[in-house]
């Protein structure tokens, strides 16, 4: 929408997606890297943004709250935690900035919250920037109405590094969501999180989620669809979280000058 190149910030640019969203923008020739944002009293304040990446100068250094960059920046790109985001949210709807939101683990309270600025800001939110996860999801759709309830038994299994705070991940729980819409389930009614002792077979329509958290994984997800005598698996892998960042460029360029709203990724790669 924006004719010139968005001016984009990051927040949390210390952390493992801060860094490579960082490394992500400067790559990038549609947009300019406008500012980053580490926690309030951050020994990494006045840091070079590019040096922080291990990319280099880049003549940005960081600071440590969003006032001090409000004339800088049309659109925010927020990977951190749930309250952090909220808070950004609040800023972004003040001050008539887009938002780009990759943070996972909103609990239903904090997506209600997150829910009810949609028509105060142009926002992309998704728990998966990657292109290639984002057509998985057409896939599974396409699988789970060719399938589902045929006698296939569906199981989502993710695997993440051992220092990611929320699960399932929210791109496995996205899974469960379109699988379960496609089929007219309720993912609340029908996902099974948890199977531990004598808890019996399982229900025809459950949909099962089982997390793994080991070393460095960037981020794997299957769906199984199993039945008598065969299985199919749909996965994706994700080697480099270089996919989520550039996929998170693409959605901030689409959004900057979009009129409010909450936006996914179907929309920003014109999926749907
Ligand atoms: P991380 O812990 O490495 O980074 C989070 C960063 O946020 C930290 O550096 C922390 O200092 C910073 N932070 C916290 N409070 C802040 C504040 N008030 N102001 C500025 N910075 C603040 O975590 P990560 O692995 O980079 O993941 C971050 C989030 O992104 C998680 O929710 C994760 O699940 C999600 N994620 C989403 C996608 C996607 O495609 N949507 C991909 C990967 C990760």
């Amino acid at each position: 929408m924006s004719s010139t190149a968005p001016r984009i910030a990051i927040v949390g640019v210390a952390g493992r997606m801060g860094r490579t969203l960082v490394n992500a923008v400067a790559q990038d020739e549609a947009a300019s890297l406008a500012g980053g944002i580490v926690e309030p009293g951050s020994s990494l304040t006045n840091a070079d943004l590019g040096e922080l990446a291990g990319i280099g100068r880049l003549e940005v250094t960081a600071v440590d709250s969003l006032d001090a960059i409000v004339d800088d920046f049309d659109v925010l790109i927020d990977f951190t935690a749930p309250k952090v985001t909220l808070a950004n949210l609040a800023f972004c709807a003040q001050h008539g900035k887009a938002i780009v939101i990759g943070t996972t683990g909103l609990s239903d309270d904090e997506l209600a919250e997150l829910d009810s600025y949609r028509d105060r800001v142009a926002m992309v939110f998704a728990p998966n920037m990657s292109v290639g996860v984002n057509l998985t999801l057409k896939l599974l759709e396409t699988a789970a109405k060719a399938l589902g309830d045929e006698g296939y038994d569906i199981e989502v299994i993710e695997s993440h590094h051992r220092h990611k705070v929320d699960a399932p991940s929210g791109t496995a729980l996205r899974m469960g969501e379109v699988v379960a819409a496609a089929l007219d389930r309720d993912l609340k009614e029908h996902g099974v999180f948890e199977r531990v002792g004598q808890c019996g077979p399982r229900d025809a329509k459950e949909i099962g989620f089982a997390t793994v958290r080991a070393g460095d994984i960037v981020g794997e997800h299957t769906v199984m669809f199993a039945t008598e005598g065969e299985r199919i698996e749909i996965t994706h892998k994700a080697s480099s979280r270089m996919t989520f960042a550039r996929g998170a460029v693409r959605a901030a360029r689409w959004v900057a000058g979009r009129d409010a709203g909450r936006y996914g990724m179907n929309d920003v790669l014109g999926l749907e």
